[in-house]
């Protein structure tokens, strides 16, 4: 049975690039590397071979009767410490959707793409491969980044073989593929289909982000001799702002798509016990499905800032680290992508994504949807994460059945 054949690649995948800690196939690191050489190995076994990109990204290609392409994709790089799902799923799926025509010339092409550093754990940038792919990378935003060890991006790409400033050539290359249909099985990495007790979702999108960090600037003071009312306490002021974040992402949240507010990051100076903190920092991350409901949480989030600084006596200023659109997925493939849930599950629950994805990329280019599988008490990027086999065969089943629908409706267009 396929869906049995990709959990067994899986485990072996992990088995090879895990060590006690969880997988370790941080993108561009040799790890890594060793990921791709192990699917070469797959691959040769079924008469396939893969090929990379400009942007480094794997393509392995089957030609159908006509070149009009339906593209699957993952990543085989993880997070250092990671699961043996994230982003393995997608790619090894996709071979097995390849596998299956295996003597035979599907109506239309099909490609599975292994995304290249889709998490950006070692420079802070995800989606690096598939943002070359899609064209939209700007090498110039990225050619400071170091990792820990002062490594810098360009060097860690040549080292790879790839020059960062053609990154963005991909996509050319991508267009010359006739690109039809992009389709990614994912685990979920949150608790809400375990939660509705659903092994699949259908993926509606995803969230778009805002990210700021926050300065709050008071008068550090002696906590023995400083009265409440005379203090200018930047902490106070910075959590009241977290706290009435907390309130902005439940107003603007409803039963059909939520709002999340999260701050993350706190620092305060002087950072002594007995001093009243004159410097806090904390950074917020905002999302939201509805470009609407994104810009008015971050309105409201100023605003209690502002209002929070206010109360305390000191100043705020923001600084804005980074920020994305919400995308939405092809209607179409959505539909396609629920009736084959459906089929293979007799409920078809729609959800949106908070993680981002190359699909998130690939919807630049050409109609998109994921597909998600449950996972095991909504953990992710960590060595826990998991998704019980049962769930996982029938998700690859109803996966393999939206490839078949949709090889079928871009042949019929
Ligand atoms: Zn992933």
């Amino acid at each position: 049975m396929s869906a049995r054949d990709v959990i067994a690649n899986l485990r072996a995948l992990a088995a090879r690039t895990s060590d006690g800690h969880g997988a370790q196939r941080v993108a561009w690191g040799p790890v890594w590397r060793d990921a791709r050489r192990w699917l070469d190995e797959l691959l040769a076994e079924k008469g396939l071979r893969a090929q990379s990109d400009v942007s480094g990204n794997n393509w392995i290609t089957l030609p159908g009767a006509r070149p009009e392409t339906v593209i699957i994709g993952g990543h085989l790089d993880s997070v250092p410490n990671g699961g043996w799902l994230d982003g393995a799923l997608g790619v090894l799926a996709g071979i097995e959707a390849l596998n299956r025509f295996s003597g035979a010339t599907p109506p239309v092409t099909l490609a599975v793409v292994d995304f290249a550093d889709e998490e950006g754990a070692r420079f802070s940038r995800g989606l690096l491969g598939s943002s070359g792919a899609s064209g939209s990378l700007v090498p110039d935003s990225v050619r400071g980044l170091v990792d820990r060890q002062g490594v810098r991006l360009a060097e860690a790409l040549a080292e790879n073989g790839v020059d960062l400033d053609r990154m963005p050539e991909a996509r050319r290359a991508l267009d010359q593929r006739h690109p039809r249909a992009y389709l990614e099985l994912h685990i979920e990495q949150g608790p809400v289909l375990e939660a509705m007790r659903q092994s699949t979702g259908v993926v509606i999108g995803t969230y778009g982000v805002e990210r700021h960090i926050l300065r709050f600037v008071g008068q550090a003071a002696h906590s023995g001799s400083t009265p409440i009312a005379m203090r200018r306490d930047a902490f106070l002021a910075a959590a009241e702002t977290a706290i009435a974040c907390r309130e902005i992402a439940r107003r603007h949240s409803t039963p059909a798509s939520g709002m999340l507010c999260t701050v993350g990051t706190v620092s305060v100076e002087p950072a002594i016990v007995t001093a009243v903190p004159g410097v806090c920092e904390i950074g917020l991350d905002q999302r939201a499905l509805e470009p609407d409901t994104l810009r008015r949480a971050l309105a409201d989030a100023h605003e209690a800032a502002s209002r929070a600084a206010a109360a305390n006596g000191v100043t705020v200023t923001w600084r804005h680290l980074w920020r994305i659109d919400p995308c939405r997925f092809d209607p179409r493939l959505v539909d396609l992508c629920a009736d084959a849930v459906q089929e293979a599950t007799e409920h078809a629950p729609r959800l949106p994504s908070g993680p981002l994805h190359d699909a998130v990329e690939m919807s630049r280019v050409m109609p998109a949807v994921m597909m998600f599988a449950r996972s095991t008490n909504g953990l992710s990027h960590c060595k826990e994460e998991d998704t019980p086999e049962a769930d996982l065969e029938v998700t690859i089943d109803a996966f393999l059945r939206l490839v078949d629908k949709t090889v079928e409706a871009v042949a019929a267009d």
